[in-house]
């Protein structure tokens, strides 16, 4: 959610600038939560422990009242307006659907740099140099390894990334809506025919050689799936 522009307007202020720089000089470059040395003063974020609005920003007693404002990190500032959701930057996508229904294009069409995904595929690449899809069993612990630090990272907000997007079949309702829930995601299904699926799979290059094997996980996701 973007800030009112009264608030913005407010941030940019002289007042409010030097009124930081104020605070900065009195009492060091440290992040009052979580005690690090903010090396540059420019990243000192001063945080007001009631958010401001509109209708309250004109009122000096909560604006530019030292009580009321932290000196914080970056860090300590997502994670602080995250935790009570009244600043939605990061976004957490979960997109699902059959094998072959078009999920990483349509990440691919809707993300921007900055955004991290995460696809069990792709984590499979990224440890066994094999080409696509080619996904030994032996590894299956250590990719899920990486994949539930890197959900418990969504989870907790944890990094800088803008938004999140995570790729998987979730065929099961119960446990995406589950998943959807711990993460504070949105889903998104990629809704394609059965048959739409097995024509795709018939052109695919990528998995030329595996089509009897895809042919099964593409039967598997529409028996097991529940809307
Ligand atoms: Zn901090
Ligand atoms: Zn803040």
């Amino acid at each position: 959610m973007a800030r009112h522009a009264k608030v913005q307007t407010f941030y940019a202020s002289k007042e409010w600038v030097s009124f930081r720089l104020g605070l900065i000089a009195e009492r060091g470059n440290r992040c009052e939560r979580c005690k690090q040395i903010i090396s540059r003063p420019i990243d000192v974020i001063g945080h007001h422990k009631i958010e401001l609005t509109p209708e309250n920003v004109k009122d000096v007693i909560i604006s530019l009242n030292p009580e009321l404002v932290e000196l914080i990190c970056f860090d300590c500032h997502q994670k602080e307006h995250n935790r009570f959701g009244y600043q939605t930057e990061k976004k957490v996508y979960i997109v699902y659907g059959p094998p072959l229904s078009g999920k990483t294009s349509f990440v691919q069409s809707q993300m921007r740099r900055g955004d991290i995904v995460i696809d069990m595929d792709r984590l499979y690449e990224a440890i066994t140099m094999l080409p696509a899809f080619d996904k030994p069993d032996n590894l299956l612990g250590n990719v899920r390894g990486i994949y539930n630090l890197l959900l418990d990272n969504i989870k907790t907000r944890y990094g800088k990334w803008n938004n999140a997007w995570i790729i998987g079949t979730y065929p099961d309702k119960y446990k995406r809506e589950k998943l959807a829930e711990d993460l504070g995601a949105e889903l998104i299904f990629c809704e394609v025919s059965k048959d739409e699926c097995l024509r795709r799979l018939s052109l695919d290059e990528d998995r030329k050689y595996r089509q009897d094997e895809w042919c099964g996980y593409v039967n598997k996701w529409f028996e097991h799936y529940i809307a």
